[in-house]
């Protein structure tokens, strides 16, 4: 076959050189390298949750190998017959697997340590088998440090503007500042950051969070819109834009990786996607914070906090200003 560049190149050079201008317009026109394929795409979600759903502004989702080249330098460097036969060949630079049809595009803001890949896993298997045994992990280890050490940095501070706080509608025809508490403890299965019988208060930022984070369609749901009186600290695991110290990456680890961002996987009593999550709230607790802000999984870019030890009563501990009553 002709060529536009490469006529002194074997076809097996010219297949690996056409994967490098492919590799390379990926990394220039997205400054990204992580490309999955429809093959690899649902394990990168799964273990990049918060990196999925957050940072909606660097993701460039869903191409076509073809429409992708179309538009790219490719063209310059090959003839259109080069194209079409070289990129029958293409490789997804994430699983190497044919690149045939569609990709997807991501991008961390900031560089994920290499060993974190194989730490991700092992302590998946920690958390499953001997959760009570995850600080025996090195990176679990790191963590408890890491936010020992930070909680040393974060002074009680007033939580600014108004937090939200849903709750189904049955049952509570006139709902006051008191229903929206945190449950009594025998009605508390685990949660995210909650052990079971540990009530814990979640509440978000934003009304769309809160109603996002409830969201069964179909049922009446009231929304509170309250201010909290006291000050807190708090330990900030929402997606936090750069990192560069190891304390910043090692958060963001925690915020886009499936140890803090995995989705609700089913009603069940015993949630084993949160058992990492319920780590952290112990070193949290320990460590002297009173609440952990966090990315939603089910609103993108919403944030949520949890107040780790909230009040029996909310009386004198969060001013009511709204509720509202929605049928979703
Ligand atoms: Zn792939």
């Amino acid at each position: 076959m002709r060529s536009r560049y490469f006529e002194a190149n074997t076809e097996e050079e010219r297949i690996s050189i056409f994967q490098e201008y492919f590799d390379r317009d990926i990394e220039t026109f997205f400054t990204s390298s992580i490309s999955c394929c429809t093959e690899c795409h649902d394990d990168f979600r799964a273990q990049w949750p918060g990196t999925v759903s957050h940072d909606l502004e660097l993701q460039y989702g869903h191409q076509t190998v073809d429409d992708f080249i179309e538009q790219s330098r490719i063209q310059d460097a090959f003839h259109a017959e080069e194209i079409e036969h070289y990129s029958k060949f293409l490789e997804c630079p994430n699983c190497g697997a044919t690149l045939d049809r569609d990709f997807w595009i991501y991008e961390h803001p900031f560089r994920v340590p290499r060993e974190f890949f194989d730490q991700l896993g092992e302590i998946a298997q920690l958390a499953s088998r001997t959760p009570f045994l995850l600080l025996t992990h090195e990176f679990a280890a790191e963590v408890f440090e890491i936010i020992l050490g930070q909680a040393a940095k974060v002074a009680p501070a007033l939580i600014e503007g108004t937090l939200f706080r849903s709750r189904r509608a049955d049952g509570v025809p006139n709902p006051m500042l008191q229903d929206f508490g945190a449950p009594p403890s025998d009605k508390v299965p685990e949660g995210r950051y909650n052990h079971a019988a540990h009530p814990m208060m979640y509440l978000a930022k934003a009304k769309e969070t809160a109603l996002a984070e409830v969201g069964s369609q179909g049922a009446r749901f009231h929304v509170a819109e309250v201010e909290l009186l006291s000050p807190f600290r708090v330990l900030n695991l929402s997606s936090l834009g750069e990192a560069e110290t190891r304390a910043e990456i090692v958060f963001q680890c925690l915020a886009r990786s499936a140890l803090c961002a995995a989705p609700r996987l089913g009603e069940g009593w015993t949630k084993r996607e949160y058992v990492f999550t319920r780590f952290v709230a112990d070193c949290a607790r320990h460590a002297g914070f009173d609440a952990i802000e966090f990315g939603s999984t089910k609103h993108p870019s919403g944030t949520n906090i949890v107040l780790l030890e909230p009040p029996a009563t909310l009386d004198g501990f969060a001013k009511l200003l709204t509720i509202e009553t929605l049928d979703l």
